[in-house]
């Protein structure tokens, strides 16, 4: 049996982890948050105190942490996981970061015989509760095949993107898209809201349009519409305002170096930093409708 040690049990990483568990594999904990290793261990895996105790006897590795100082700090801080797993060890890491910062693991772990690839994921907490998530990867061709049974029994489309560090740049891709979208459509619906048009009906309309998205139908950021959405359980994440904002950074960045123009996204990025500055960091991202209240009827237009 394939023993995995998985880093990092929060929001995303309890309910993949726990899918883990409910498809026979054996997992071990560790998570900074004492809480989140007690639920972990409510959940059915072994609890470990450390990162190091977490992989010592670990055939897979797994994380799933906020960003990438977290990642670099995980595997080659002391006592991480490139100092501590067994050679040949393959470790997997899921959450989304830098595709630069992915590509400096896999070579510090590569100095140290072990193997590393990225397979960050999109769907959020309900999709990872089901283990439906889609999860992007980047790898040498054999490393996939070997992560392949632990990432189905996470997510329902696992597509091999590329290299090492290719799995990021889709996400990243993806979470531009999302993040702008999430803008786009609360700013629609407050003028709907403005026009006393019933949201349900413009939502339906809107679903068999040019307008429609994946992020309107499944995350709608109007409470009341989609049961599921963070919206309609009070903008619960879900996906926090933080993560959005570092993910378009992370695109806003990568377009930099890349020289590629952008608009949308730093604009999108600029909104979720002064939610971020407004108690709004760690409330779901879809929170922005709230955000885009209108100002007082009796203002001046
Ligand atoms: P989270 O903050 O809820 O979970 C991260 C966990 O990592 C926390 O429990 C934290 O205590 C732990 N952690 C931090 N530093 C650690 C360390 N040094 N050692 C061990 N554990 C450590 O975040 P999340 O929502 O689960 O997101 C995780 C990743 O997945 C992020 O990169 C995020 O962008 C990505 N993601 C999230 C969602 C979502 O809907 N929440 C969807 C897709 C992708």
């Amino acid at each position: 049996m394939t023993r995995i040690a998985f880093i990092g049990i929060g929001t995303m990483g309890l309910p993949m982890a726990s899918n883990l568990v409910k498809q026979g594999f054996a997992v071990t904990a560790y998570d900074v948050n004492a809480a989140a290793v007690q639920a972990a261990a409510a959940a059915g895996m072994t609890a470990a105190a450390t990162a190091a105790e977490a992989v010592a006897g670990a055939d897979l590795v797994v994380t799933m942490l906020p960003s990438s100082p977290h990642v670099e700090s995980v595997y080659l801080g002391d006592g991480g996981v490139v100092a501590a797993a067994r050679k040949g060890t393959l470790c997997v890491d899921m959450s989304t970061i830098d595709p630069a910062a992915s590509r400096r693991v896999a070579a510090a772990a590569a100095e140290r015989g072990l193997r590393f690839i990225d397979a960050p994921v999109s769907g959020g907490t309900p999709r990872a509760t089901d283990g439906t998530l889609a999860i992007m990867v980047g790898g040498a061709d054999a490393d996939v095949a070997e992560a392949m049974p632990a990432l189905q029994a996470m997510g329902a489309n696992v597509i091999h993107v590329g290299p090492v560090g290719s799995g990021e740049v889709a996400k990243l891709c993806n979470n531009l898209i999302a993040g702008v979208a999430a803008v786009a459509v609360s700013e629609a619906f407050r003028i709907a809201e403005g026009f006393g048009v019933d949201a349900k009906v413009v939502t339906e309309v809107i679903a068999k349009s040019s307008g429609g998205t994946w992020l309107m139908e499944h995350m709608h950021p109007v409470p009341g519409i989609v049961p599921r959405s963070a919206s309609s359980n009070d903008y619960r994440p879900g996906f926090m305002t933080d993560l959005m904002c570092k993910d378009i950074g992370l695109a806003v960045d990568a377009a930099r170096a890349l020289r590629v123009p952008l608009f949308v996204a730093p604009a999108a990025q600029q909104v979720y930093r002064l939610m971020s500055s407004h108690q709004l960091g760690r409330r779901d991202f879809t929170s922005v409708y709230t955000f885009l209240k209108p100002s007082a009827k009796d203002a001046p237009v």
